[in-house]
């Protein structure tokens, strides 16, 4: 693993990121939130939210991986759900089973693509996590684990997405006290130093 300086705190990044690592935590109201080094599809909570894409049928990055560690199931019960209402729309989330993965659900939210701020993306964002976090509550979900959702592919800019993450996550926690635990699993570098940022500041 290498040594990274991050702020006043030197944090070992250790590059096989299939162990995880729950690098910070935080208590919320009674919810601990965790910061999670790693690959989302090996966490240990009732719920993994995937970053998906409006037609459900699986793609690249965060969904690729979901998919492959899950199996079959999640794109058979996408694919029911497809059936019936077309898709998801963006800021949106259905649920499916999990799978093989070691969760019990998996939350399949579609994130905005970024344009520049003009299409309301901030507040889509904001919409996937709070979704997420309201039907996982409907499913008596007491763990759940974000991917950084639109900040891959869709290209939202990485500090503003983990800003309305934290703020939406926090929200929720004040409004209800269901959830046990909350985990940001990050998996690119850059993502990792920004929430660790963000946690620090909130200690
Ligand atoms: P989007 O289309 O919403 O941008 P992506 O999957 O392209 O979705 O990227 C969302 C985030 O998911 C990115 O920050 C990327 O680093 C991260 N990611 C990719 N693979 C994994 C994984 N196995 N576990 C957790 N996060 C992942």
């Amino acid at each position: 693993s290498d040594w990274t300086n991050s702020g006043d705190a030197l944090v070992a990044l250790d590059d096989d990121k299939t162990k995880g690592r729950t690098d910070m935590e935080l208590l919320v109201g009674t919810t601990i939130i965790e910061l999670i080094y790693g690959d989302i599809t090996k966490t240990n909570v009732d719920c993994i939210v995937n970053a998906a894409n409006t037609s459900l049928l699986g793609g690249g990055g965060v969904d690729g991986a979901i998919h492959r560690a899950g199996g079959i199931e999640i794109l058979e019960e996408c694919k029911e759900i497809r059936a019936r209402q077309g898709g998801c729309s963006v800021g949106e989330a259905v649920i499916t089973t999990a799978g093989k993965l070691n969760a019990k659900y998996v939350i399949h939210t579609v994130g905005p693509v970024w344009n520049k701020g003009i299409n309301n993306e901030e507040d889509k964002l904001e919409k996937c996590y709070k979704n997420s976090l309201d039907i996982a509550v409907k499913h008596n979900v007491k763990s759940i684990a974000f991917p950084n959702i639109s900040t891959g592919i869709y290209r939202f800019p990485k500090l503003k997405a983990a800003q309305i993450a934290f703020s939406s996550v926090q929200s929720f926690i004040e409004d209800e006290k269901f959830m046990d635990r909350i985990q940001f699993v990050c998996f690119d570098e850059e993502n990792y130093q920004i929430y660790l940022k963000i946690f620090k500041e909130k200690l």
